[in-house]
């Protein structure tokens, strides 16, 4: 489309004649208009849009043309001026009314220096006199604030001169563009590039930039500067289960209670999600880290109230501090994630960077590809640990625990591979790959003539709160053929007692279908009592670490035998893990406790030699019968 000042000139060359024609002081305003809106890089301002060009009588006639100038001008959104030589106002229109309040009446005949300096605003007047001296300024940037109503804005100004035919100076003319809403728009854009939307601290970008800095600096300083990464421990649990909505009001409170925390100078930034960061900036040693620590745990310490609920929640924290941990800011945030992903693997409340860490680091990374190909390389095997009736001695039950023939390393103990399967959610296809193998083996032992014996099969969290899970383990029944009864699922307390409500309705529906649930590591988690009663759990497995001691620690002792007598009250069953020696079993015995499970009668054993000694077993019970 056609620049309006050009379209506005052709039309006026065209309906007075010759261009000498036109009112010499015309020309200068059309020229300066035309100047004037160079400035400006589009045709998009409200007089093209105000002002209907094609309508051609509007140019027939001098007095017309006034009128389209004066319409011109009058409908500009953008504040119009021109001024003499003596910077007088000769035109002030109702944009220019707007931007400044002060009236048109007002302002005509006036000095631009008397006006402007009302306006506090007196390089304004000099760029009028630049005009007159025959410069084009351009202002940007401009602070404004409007008489009368206080109103406060942004302006973009165009001064340029006005010249007569003979090329002489006889004014000039200002273009005033009101840009508040474009520079508010421009904060917002920025302040949005900077600052996380929810919690509104600086964003990771904004970090990196201080961090960035901090490093420029602390050189000269001498001074050390640490990184604190944080993220929230069971958030996802409090967001699962309250809703978004309590999840971000969390937040938003973790992040106001952190920067209490922080000095002045220093910044908390919100890296989205329960992700946070702390940049300290200009310590004189590291040993000032901890006692920040200290505090920010401390305020943890506190539950936050929200809608109602009182929720806890703790953070887990990596450290890593310049120069010692890196120099720059890709290898100081990295290594103080490292050090996060350590503090929670050892549920530690915070961890220092080591060197040893990225290491491990690798070989955890490395590690995780080869469990990828674990299941189509076949590299998963069972072994089945047998467990026995205190009483009797017999033969109950077995318990199918994975074990992962690596390649290169041998074989790798569920401790070692589990947590990253889980994490990674591998688990499911290795959990059903588990439950298969258990229950085909167990078919095959049955369909060998064996004593039918209960199959266990550990559940991880993953594993129970996948919404399959029921149907996985009737698949799992009706292809294998094993009947319900014989199949026992063992979940630990803490596994049982996250997402309380989905896992209730899961079990129950497995309860139907007639299969076993068995508490694992009984006494190591926190156990809700109410669900305990509630849950349809058939047996608690108590765990190791104490029957390890019970020889020698009387509060273990303490601790079994209220075990024991809480399982008689729920009339649950009770299995004792990891029972190595016969004095554990005397007093397992002594305290009543159903069966035990242990390197004292076995080890885990190959699929193979748990068959043998089902054999031996149901061969020994056929000689003394009971
Ligand atoms: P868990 O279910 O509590 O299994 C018992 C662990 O204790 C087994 O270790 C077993 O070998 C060991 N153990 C048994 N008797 C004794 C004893 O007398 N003394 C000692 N010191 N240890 C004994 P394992 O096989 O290394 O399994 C460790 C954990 O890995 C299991 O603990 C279970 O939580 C998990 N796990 C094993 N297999 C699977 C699986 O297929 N799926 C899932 N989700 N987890 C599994
Ligand atoms: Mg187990
Ligand atoms: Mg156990």
């Amino acid at each position: 489309m056609e620049p309006l000042h050009s379209l506005l000139l052709r039309q006026l060359k065209r309906h007075v004649g010759q261009p000498s024609a036109i009112p010499s002081e015309w020309q200068a305003l059309v020229h300066a208009v035309d100047k004037a809106y160079r400035q400006f890089d589009e045709d998009r301002t409200m007089m093209e849009r105000s002002l209907d060009l094609s309508s051609q009588e509007l140019l027939h006639a001098n007095s017309e043309m006034r009128v389209i100038f004066e319409r011109l001008i009058n409908s500009s959104v953008d504040g119009i001026l021109a001024f003499d030589r003596d910077c007088r106002f000769t035109v002030w229109n109702p944009g220019m009314e707007r931007i400044t309040g002060i009236g048109k009446d007002e302002a005509n005949g006036k000095n631009a220096s008397d006006i402007f300096l009302s306006l506090q605003d007196t390089d304004e007047a000099q760029f009028l006199r630049e005009a007159l001296r025959g410069k084009t300024v351009v202002a940007k940037n401009r602070s404004y604030v409007a008489r009368g109503t206080g109103h406060q804005g942004f302006f973009e100004g165009y001064y340029s001169p006005l010249f007569n035919e003979a090329g002489m100076i006889i004014g000039g003319l200002a273009v005033i563009r009101d840009v508040t809403e474009q520079k508010q728009w421009e904060e917002r854009l920025k302040h949005s590039v900077n600052y996380d939307p929810l919690s509104d601290l600086p964003n990771r970008n904004l970090f990196t930039d201080r961090l960035t800095q901090a490093l420029a600096r602390a050189p000269w300083s001498k001074r050390r500067v640490g990184i604190l990464f944080l993220d929230l421990n069971r958030f996802k649990v409090i967001n699962d289960t309250l809703g978004h909505e309590v999840g971000d009001l969390l937040l938003k409170n973790v992040a106001a209670r952190l920067v209490t925390c922080i000095r002045n100078g220093d910044t908390v930034a919100h890296f989205g999600g329960d992700k946070f960061a702390i940049l300290l900036e200009d310590l004189a040693q590291a040993d000032d880290i901890p006692k920040v620590l200290q505090k920010i745990l401390a305020f943890f310490s506190e539950s936050f109230l929200i809608e109602g609920h009182e929720l806890f929640t703790t953070p887990s924290i990596g450290v890593s501090v310049y120069p010692n941990d890196g120099k720059d800011v890709e290898s100081l945030l990295k290594n103080s994630n490292t050090a996060l992903l350590r503090a929670k693997e050892q549920s530690s409340q915070y961890q220092f960077y080591l060197p040893t860490m990225n290491v491990k680091a690798s070989q955890r990374l490395a590690l995780e590809s080869s469990l990828r190909h674990a299941l189509e390389r076949q590299e998963f095997l069972l072994h089945y640990q047998p467990k026995v009736a205190i009483k009797s001695g017999q033969f109950v039950g077995m318990e199918a625990l994975v074990r992962w023939r690596h390649p290169e390393k041998g074989i790798v103990p569920p401790a070692e591979f589990i947590p990253l399967a889980e994490e990674t959610a591998l688990i499911i296809p290795i959990g059903e790959w588990v439950l298969r193998t258990a229950c085909a083996q167990t078919k095959t032992w049955q369909a060998e003539g064996m004593v039918p014996i209960l199959i266990a099969v550990n559940l991880s969290a993953r594993q129970l709160q996948n919404q399959n899970l029921v149907e996985i383990v009737q698949r799992a029944l009706i292809d294998t053929g094993l009947a319900p009864r014989y199949l026992e699922l063992e979940l630990t307390e803490s596994v049982l007692m996250q997402n309380l409500e989905a896992n209730s309705v899961s079990l129950d529906k497995l309860h139907a279908m007639g299969v076993e649930i068995a508490i694992d590591d009984f006494g190591t988690g926190y156990s809700s009592l109410a669900y305990l009663k509630r849950f349809p759990i058939n047996s608690l497995k108590i765990d190791r670490s104490f029957v390890r001691d019970l020889t020698l620690d009387s509060d273990d002792q303490a601790i079994v035998k209220a075990i024991i007598t809480l399982a008689r009250s729920l009339k649950r069953k009770v299995v004792a893990e990891g029972v190595e020696t016969e004095e554990q079993l005397e007093i397992l015995r002594s305290l009543d406790c159903d069966e035990m499970q242990g390197y004292l009668f076995s080890k885990p054993l190959p699929a193979e030699d748990a068959g043998k000694l089902l054999k031996e077993n149901m061969e020994r019970q056929k000689r003394t019968p009971l």
